[in-house]
């Protein structure tokens, strides 16, 4: 039997896909989204080993020390960050606070606007 906790995450952002081409051209241009992130980590006990709202503020923490706003606003600038190098991101900076267990299973999912969505596993 495997135990996970699992928060959701909003951010308004931005970004862009300069290398695309044909009838999505348009994706080149920055545009706004709805991120929703989902961090799902394996705990190894039922008492709060990794309490809720402490990794919603890691998560909210990352993306904070992480990307800058868009033109002042309260908008994330995500660069031409896809929502797989997103989740790759949190991985990577979610594996090292939260390395208390090596093998502590880890998924990451970014979505746009709720209808498409990269998933980051660290197995
Ligand atoms: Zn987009």
């Amino acid at each position: 039997m495997k135990t996970y906790v699992k928060v959701k995450h909003e951010i308004d952002g931005v970004h862009s896909y300069p290398l695309a081409t044909g009838t999505h051209s348009y994706l080149k241009d920055t545009h706004r989204h709805k991120f929703y992130i989902t961090v799902k980590a394996e705990v190894f006990h039922m008492d709060r080993e990794i309490e809720f709202f402490e990794l919603k503020d890691t998560v909210s923490s990352y993306f904070k020390n992480s990307f800058s706003k868009f033109n002042n606003s309260l908008i994330y600038d995500f660069g031409k960050q896809s929502c797989e190098m997103l989740a790759k991101g949190l991985m990577e900076h979610l594996m090292i606070v939260y390395n208390t267990h090596q093998n502590r299973r880890l998924i990451i999912t970014v979505s746009e606007d709720n209808e498409n969505e990269s998933e980051v596993d660290n197995i």
